[in-house]
């Protein structure tokens, strides 16, 4: 991928290869700047390769992807909807009768113990409460696949555990491929099947490390 500036350019991954199979939970990790929110974004289809292909589903990306889950680092809620209403708004958008989803979203925000919270609005949440929130957000219409890109980057040490234990949960409820883009180990190595090392030498190709992981 080149990402091109007016007459700077900058190469972010180059002769990359991965292949992630239905139903595996995948952490990247690697330093900042080595490639990981490129690689997301061109697998949701926000950003085109400028060379090379991504296939989902044996289907090449070629427009943003529809049918996944997307957290990002910063939750962007909708600040005049409760929790549920931001929730519910992602099944609205895609069409879907916003009743049929109802208990599956409470039984979601109970799930990672926001259902005291479902009627409040996003500001009288905590930054933790708010990333909860928009992960089930995301996963409300159960995507086939779920894309986070630094989902617990701003949270303190333990409501980062919290959240990751939230997530296990969420996951051993419901499998479904996940990509999980993290600069913490422990947290990749916990959770995962396998991690991806990406590791940035300039000007050459990124090295990436396999590591498969036995569940417990
Ligand atoms: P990571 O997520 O691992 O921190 P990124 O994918 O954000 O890495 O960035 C990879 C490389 O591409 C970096 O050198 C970064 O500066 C560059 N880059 C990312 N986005 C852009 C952009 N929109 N324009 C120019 N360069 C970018
Ligand atoms: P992250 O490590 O989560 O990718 P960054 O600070 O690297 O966070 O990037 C934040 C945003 O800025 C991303 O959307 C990325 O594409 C964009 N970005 C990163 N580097 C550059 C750059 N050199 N020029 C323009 N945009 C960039």
């Amino acid at each position: 991928m080149t990402y091109n500036r007016g007459a700077k350019s900058t190469q972010a991954l180059q002769e990359t290869s991965l292949t992630i199979r239905k139903g595996e939970f995948v952490s990247i990790v690697g330093p900042s700047g080595c490639g990981k929110s490129t690689l997301l974004k061109m697998v949701s289809g926000l950003l085109r390769p400028t060379s090379g292909t991504i296939t989902v589903d044996q289907k090449v990306v070629q427009a943003p992807v529809t049918d996944l889950g997307i957290v990002f680092q910063s939750p962007v809620l909708l600040e005049w909807r409760t929790v549920l209403q931001n929730v519910l708004m992602q099944v609205e958008l895609r069409g879907y009768p916003k009743s049929a989803y109802h208990d599956r979203a409470v039984e979601l925000l109970t799930a990672v113990g926001l259902r005291d919270f479902k009627d409040q609005y996003p500001h009288e949440l905590s930054g933790g409460m708010r990333q909860r929130a928009s992960i089930v957000r995301a996963l409300i219409h159960d995507p086939p696949l779920l894309l986070m890109d630094e989902p617990f980057g701003a949270l303190d040490a333990l409501t980062r555990e919290q959240m990751r234990i939230d997530l296990e949960n969420l996951w051993m409820s419901r499998p479904m491929t996940v990509v999980f883009v993290t600069h913490s180990l422990d947290e990749a190595v916990l959770l995962s099947d396998r991690v991806v090392v990406m590791s940035p030498r300039p000007g050459r190709v990124e090295q990436i490390i396999n590591v498969d992981m036995e569940r417990p």
